[in-house]
């Protein structure tokens, strides 16, 4: 997972690791190969900037610590700064005061979303909460059979209306449908394009304004990195996204969209996509990752 990325920050760091002492040029070599490493990585250059200009900040005004030697500081100041990059603590799925609690998942087409709603909903089961998946994607070919398919297999119960229904109208029955099987937790998989259109945010804002879902999730692929983050930000401005799942990390994704999407859209990653399996999803911990990448 983002090797390229943690084998670069880490020659970068192994060089000052060792040494008791860090002169000036010592540091600015590490900032240099640190920047170049998070650009590599296709982090956002101003995220890039500031990062590295916070950590030299810190490496060069820090308070001494008997127990680490200068360069184990610097080591343990970018992983506080990639940790803080990514959100710092774990950010949690809120839950309504009043089941259900209506999750609405959003986002490109094949971003992943519909793999994404049947591990949420084996998650949320984990935690002894009764999903329900909604088959609102009326527009993709078979959308609406993979979720059936997925929810037969997990043993989660899945409600449509077939392809014809109105996706609100689908959303709204949806929570009768709810209260009727004791679900509390209803998932909602939503219309994917190929590209954002006005069309499919006026209809996310009517299914918003209709459900009013405690979480809109988006689901974005990590392999498409800036571009991942332009759609956050699209997103987010007409929907007011509470949340990111990140998909498809365990492949060679390079990093950038993990560690800029909090940083430019203010929204948390509360997930990452590991497989095309269907396990349950994994919450994200910024810290943990901070620490893969480091070594
Ligand atoms: P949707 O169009 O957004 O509903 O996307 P799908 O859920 O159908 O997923 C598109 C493709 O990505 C499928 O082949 C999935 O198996 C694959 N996929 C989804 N999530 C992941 C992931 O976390 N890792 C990997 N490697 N593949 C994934």
């Amino acid at each position: 997972m983002l090797e390229s990325l943690s084998n670069s920050l880490q020659s970068a760091l192994n060089r000052l690791r060792g040494k008791g002492r860090l002169t000036e040029a010592d540091v600015q070599e590490a900032m240099r190969e640190i920047r170049l490493a998070l650009l590599a990585a296709d982090v956002n250059v101003k995220v890039v900037r500031d990062f590295v200009n916070r950590v030299r900040e810190r490496a060069v005004g820090q308070d001494l610590q008997k127990s680490l030697t200068p360069g184990q500081q610097v080591v343990k100041i970018v992983y506080e700064e990639l940790t803080e990059l990514m959100g710092g603590a774990q950010a949690r799925i809120q839950m309504a005061p009043k089941p259900p609690t209506v999750v609405m998942l959003v986002g490109l087409q094949g971003a992943g979303k519909t793999t994404a709603i049947a591990k949420l909903g084996l998650a949320f089961r984990q935690h002894q909460h009764r999903p329900l998946l909604v088959a609102a994607d009326v527009y993709r070919p078979a959308a609406i059979d993979q979720l059936k398919v997925l929810g037969k297999q997990i043993d989660i119960p899945v409600f449509d209306q077939g392809a014809d229904a109105n996706p609100v109208a689908i959303a709204k029955a949806s929570l009768a449908e709810a209260e009727k099987a004791g679900a509390d937790i209803v998932l909602i998989d939503t219309a994917g394009r190929l590209h954002i259109d006005d069309q499919l945010m006026e209809e996310l804002e009517g299914m918003k304004a209709a459900v009013q879902p405690t979480e809109i999730l988006l689901v974005v692929d990590a392999m498409t990195g800036q571009d991942a983050v332009h759609v956050a930000e699209t997103f987010h401005q007409r929907l007011g996204v509470t949340g990111v799942i990140l998909t498809k990390l365990d492949g060679d994704a390079r990093g950038g969209a993990a560690l800029t999407v909090r940083a430019v859209t203010g929204c948390p990653i509360k997930y990452v996509g590991l497989g095309e399996k269907i396990e349950p999803l994994e919450p994200f911990h910024p810290d943990r990752l901070a620490s893969r990448i480091l070594g």
